[in-house]
């Protein structure tokens, strides 16, 4: 029943994406006719690897005038789904650059979605989801920055990477594909790509966090997805608002092309150079429902969102140390170290939910003491 009005809703949700603007969440439909990506046209320099830059309360004004607003289907159209089994644990190696299993400092590369005069995603009265984006963006970065991780953004101010002349599918693909490249050469541990969710349903609100459990690396991302989900959801209902959880879910379930439905920034799609490490798509709060739109437009609690992304990506990095194989010099009874993550997994101990300043991936995580020397961690070659 509910899977019958769950693929009803995918299917409505697949024409309404196509009919109306397209997935915010996707990047823009696979393109069915492979015109391979060469050459990117960058208009700025690559976002400065500077995360302190201080959050703007209000986001930057944008020279040009703000486009009308317009509400952006981004997710599908069900009310909550139950959440998917998760995917294998632990599939095939992934190729190179990825690395993961490895000690810290981490890379945790985030991209604020959108961006620029003609990259808004959704929008409602008095706020644009780019700027929102960025705002969130900017705040979580220091957040990182202080805990001890290397921190990326894919921009830093409301601009795209590439020239972005008009709101099609390419120009979509193209700037995700300059992101995906930046986030590759950045031999980022984790991609985080920062969006809030717009829909025609004004009803539909609360968060939802977008996976692919198709890479080899798909494992990793579902814990990435619901750590990401858990901590944010723990943060907003912290902060007295009521967030619905809706759950992590396939990035493929938005729709686009059958062969290989997923998102651009978290898929393998043709013609398209993939993200190469664990990664999520966050849709916080939907911009098209009053409720949550109300809570998006607060500075404070984009700050808890910021906080609760924090919590989130400690969550899934102490989780991952916990994986290292153990020292081989402590002969101990305990079970072996290698990842045997049980199939049924919900991804095992999660630390609290209250963000503490300790909570960082350092050695001071209760994990299995960290592996200084490289040999037997699973590190890969570079
Ligand atoms: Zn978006």
């Amino acid at each position: 029943m509910r899977r019958h009005i769950g693929w009803i809703g995918a299917a409505l949700a697949v024409l309404t994406v196509v009919a109306v603007i397209g997935a915010c969440s996707r990047g823009g439909e696979p393109d069915p006719s492979p015109s391979p990506v060469t050459t990117k046209r960058f208009v700025r320099a690559r976002p400065a690897r500077d995360p302190t830059a201080t959050p703007t309360p209000s986001p930057s004004a944008t020279q040009e005038p703000r486009p009308e607003p317009v509400l952006e289907f981004e997710g599908p159209s069900e009310e909550q789904a139950p959440l998917p089994p998760p995917p294998p644990a632990f599939g095939p190696p992934p190729p190179a650059p990825i690395e993961i299993l490895h000690p810290p400092p981490y890379t945790v590369v985030i991209d604020p979605g959108h961006g620029g005069p003609r990259y808004s995603g959704a929008a409602a009265p008095g706020i644009i989801e780019k700027d929102a984006n960025l705002d969130v963006a900017l705040r979580l970065a220091p957040l990182l920055t202080a805990a001890g991780y290397r921190v990326v953004l894919t921009r830093s101010g409301d601009y795209t990477l590439t020239q972005f002349d008009a709101d099609t599918a390419i120009e979509r693909r193209d700037e995700i594909q300059a992101r995906v490249d930046l986030a590759n050469q950045e031999r980022a541990d984790i991609l985080i790509s920062v969006h809030f969710n717009g829909s025609s349903v004004s009803s539909l609100r609360g968060l939802e966090v977008y996976y692919n459990p198709d890479r080899s690396f798909g494992y990793f991302n579902y814990v990435l997805a619901n750590s990401a989900r858990h901590s944010i959801v723990t943060s907003i209902r912290g902060a007295g608002y009521d967030v619905v959880d809706r759950g992590i879910k396939n990035d493929a379930l938005v729709g686009g092309d059958p062969n290989n439905p997923h998102s651009w920034i978290l898929g393998t799609n043709n013609g398209f150079r993939p993200s190469m490490m664990p990664g999520v798509i966050v849709e916080a709060l939907f911009m098209s429902n009053y409720l949550d739109v109300e809570q998006i437009k607060r500075p404070e609690m984009r700050q808890v969102i910021a906080e609760g992304y924090r919590s989130g990506i400690d969550a899934y990095f102490a989780w991952l140390q916990s994986q290292l194989p153990a020292p081989t010099a402590t002969p101990t009874p305990t079970p072996t170290s290698t990842p045997t993550a049980s199939p049924s997994v919900t991804p095992a101990p999660l630390p609290s939910d209250t963000p503490s300043p300790s909570a960082a991936p350092s050695p001071a995580t209760p994990t299995p003491s960290p592996a200084t020397s490289t040999t037997g961690t699973g590190r890969k070659p570079n």
